[in-house]
């Protein structure tokens, strides 16, 4: 179990606005709030295991409603607590008055965190069922971003779509509501799990033909599995290419060599994104650090 350091010590880690502004690359890991005790171990042998490599921040996802919303203020505030690790919180208007909002935030500052990643949300249920804001709440993001901004010296991220939000008709809307998202005050955004590079390079492409420069850290998700891409699709709409699928397809029987695949084709991405100008790399771990930790070592990243 973790050892308490001092209660409410926010890291001395610079925020990720600090880290880009001094043109430096920003490392992050993502972790998701488990269901289980088991669960809440695996989490913490991952969250430190990654801790010595001092990456920029650690985010944990907040859950569709109820107790995973508990668990995620809990592990968020914990990290900030008892780790040298910056927490970044992720909150959703879903289901939330604007009140009770303002109440997580405070929640947060009162335990030293100032990294929100600012995000709409999906349906509880039905991620691609009718989204219907809360009638005292916030309908779209930007609307979370300029509240937090309003409620003191946060650091506010965003969500990014290199494929478009399934939800937006055209790339221009998608683009102008993003834009939107960084007028009202975000300092980077997160994307989306992606497969292809050039989705990511002409994403930022538009980008910058509307002028919006926010820098925009993509994601590495290892795929490892053949059975993990019906879930993928599930979670993301992300186009899985069909060579890998094929890759991990023949060794389905063989978990060290689909291990193998799909951390090498993650370093390539990776290797390519920085090489490409990406400000940094945000890992989605699922909670299981050893692909994401192989990836951020073969790119021989130091801390
Ligand atoms: P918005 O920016 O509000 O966009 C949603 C849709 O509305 C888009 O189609 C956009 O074009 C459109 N839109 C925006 N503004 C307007 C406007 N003014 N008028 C009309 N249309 C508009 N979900 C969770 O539940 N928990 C998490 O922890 C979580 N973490 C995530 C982390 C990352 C990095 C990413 C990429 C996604 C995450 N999600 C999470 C999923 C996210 O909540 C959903 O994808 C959601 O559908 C979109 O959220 P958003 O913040 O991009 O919303």
């Amino acid at each position: 179990m973790p050892t308490a350091l001092a209660a409410a010590t926010p890291s001395t880690t610079p925020s990720v606005r600090e880290l880009l502004a001094q043109g430096r690359k920003s490392f992050s890991f993502e972790f998701f709030p488990p269901r289980t005790e088991a669960g809440e171990r695996t989490l913490w042998k991952a969250i430190r295991r990654v801790e010595p490599l001092a990456p920029s921040f650690v985010s944990v996802t907040y859950g569709a409603g109820g107790s995973s919303r508990d668990r995620t203020v809990e592990i968020t505030k914990r990290i900030a607590t008892e780790t040298t690790l910056r927490p970044v919180a992720h909150l959703t208007a879903v289901g939330h008055s604007v009140a009770e909002l303002r109440h997580i935030i405070g929640q947060y500052a009162d335990a030293g965190i100032r990294d929100v990643l600012a995000l709409r949300g999906d349906p509880p249920g039905d991620p691609k069922g009718e989204w219907t804001a809360h009638p005292r709440g916030f309908a779209h993001a930007h609307q979370l971003v300029s509240l937090i901004r309003t409620l003191g010296d946060f650091t506010v991220g965003v969500a990014a779509f290199p494929e478009r939000h399934p939800r937006s008709a055209s790339w221009t809307e998608d683009i102008l509501h993003f834009a939107a998202k960084c007028r009202a005050g975000a300092d980077y955004a997160v994307t989306q799990m992606f497969f292809h590079v050039e989705d990511y390079l002409r994403f930022r492409d538009r980008l910058a033909s509307v002028g919006c420069l926010t820098p925009v850290l993509p994601a590495v998700m290892p795929a490892t599995d053949v059975r993990q891409i019906a879930r993928f699709a599930e979670l993301s709409n992300a186009r899985f290419p069909a060579s890998l699928a094929a890759r991990l397809e023949a060794a389905k029987d063989d978990p060290a060599e689909g291990h193998r695949i799909g951390v090498e084709y993650a370093t390539e991405m990776a290797e390519r994104l920085l090489a490409e100008g990406a400000p940094g790399l945000h890992y989605i771990t699922l909670n299981k650090s050893t692909a994401t930790l192989e990836i951020h070592r073969n790119l021989g990243v130091r801390s």
